[in-house]
């Protein structure tokens, strides 16, 4: 391979992965304080003029699915649904030739509104944040009383059909880590695909560490007491959930774990991503940026964009690096990367 990347190829990296798979984060604003993610006191969100509009968002999806080899496209933030413009985004980029493969993340506070209006502009599926069935607990770890906004979200999404509707959960010691049992229970009871998350360290304190965290392997073994779990036969591909079959539930449903800090697959990392300010990331542990946003309000025509994104992604290191000694926590949290 060459020191540059092709000024007509796909979003390829020095090691050879391709990314075909656009995180975009609408927004850093939330309404939840996930204590894993954003302090009890917010943010200084980004000044409104550094924020992307909805025709430059539009215009860079375009070029990613026409140009770049994008196929899944999935909104995330902050909090998507605070975007106004989120439904118009989606209905623009479902017409795009090939149609992608459209998703959002959410921690469901409004999808019971937005449920069905997000389906009809093209959305696929929806995965949704739930880490405790408990309202008190709900209060400890997102410092905001809304788990019923947020069970009302699931329901409505899987009514208007954005199947299937998948759960994000993270466990945090001494809060919810005894819940992973209920939180499937609760999950395929409802016809919704559960799905757990190593912590990373990627919360705005940089209080995260390693000794702390709830293990995938943990999550394994508690799961195991309660079901009968089987090897999941379909290929992961680039996915990073390990999924394993329910045997003990009819149909034989799905439980996935994301160890994305004990079982990393970044060998195997087919995503790139979009900041809400117009900055390409090559991964979510990155310490650089690139700015498109800059470029784009400059006049940059397609041609160049493009090639701005491609130099981004040939860049992208091998690995996270958690584990390494020098390891640095990238300066902005989740909430303002996109998770
Ligand atoms: N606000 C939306 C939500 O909560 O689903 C979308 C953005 S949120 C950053 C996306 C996902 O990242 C959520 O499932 C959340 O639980 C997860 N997340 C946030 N901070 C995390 C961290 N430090 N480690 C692991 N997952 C995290
Ligand atoms: Fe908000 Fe999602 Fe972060 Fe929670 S995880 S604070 S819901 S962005």
């Amino acid at each position: 391979m060459t020191g540059s990347p092709d000024p007509t190829a796909p979003l390829v990296d020095r090691f050879g992965r391709v990314a075909t798979d656009l995180r975009v984060s609408l927004t850093d604003r939330c309404n939840l304080r996930c204590t894993y993610c954003m302090p009890p006191e917010g943010l200084p969100w980004l000044p409104k003029q550094e924020i992307l509009t909805d025709p430059e968002i539009s215009r860079l999806i375009r070029l990613a699915v026409t140009r770049l080899g994008i196929t899944e496209i999935r909104f995330t933030g902050g909090e998507p649904l605070l975007r106004p413009g989120l439904v118009g985004i989606i209905a623009e980029a479902a017409t795009l030739t090939p149609r992608p493969k459209m998703s959002v993340t959410t921690n469901g506070i409004g999808l019971d509104r937005l449920a069905a209006p997000l389906r009809e502009a093209g959305l696929d599926r929806i995965n949704v944040s739930l880490d405790t069935l408990d309202p008190e607990r709900f209060v400890q770890l997102a410092h905001r009383r809304k788990l019923p906004e947020t069970l009302a979200g699931l329901a409505a999404a899987a009514a208007a059909g954005l199947t299937p509707v998948k759960t994000n959960s993270v466990l945090v010691r001494g809060i919810n880590d005894d819940e992973a049992p209920a939180l499937v229970r609760y999950a395929l009871d409802h016809g919704y695909q559960p799905r757990f998350i190593e912590q990373m360290p990627l919360d705005a304190g940089h209080t995260w560490s390693r000794e702390r965290m709830v293990t995938a392997a943990e999550i394994l073994a508690m799961l195991e007491k309660e079901f009968v779990l089987l090897p999941d036969p379909t290929e992961r591909g680039g996915a990073p959930a390990e999924t394993w079959l329910v045997g003990d539930y009819p149909g034989t449903p799905r439980v996935g774990i994301i160890g994305s800090v004990t079982r990393p697959f970044c060998g195997d990392c087919d995503r790139t991503r979009l900041t809400a300010d117009g900055q390409v990331r090559n991964c979510l542990f990155a310490r650089e940026e690139s700015d498109l946003r800059a470029a784009l309000r400059s006049g940059a025509s397609d041609d160049d964009l493009a090639q701005r994104w491609r130099v981004a992604m040939w860049g992208k290191r091998a690995g996270h690096g958690i584990d390494e000694p020098h390891f640095l926590q990238p300066a902005r949290p989740m909430s303002a990367i996109g998770g």
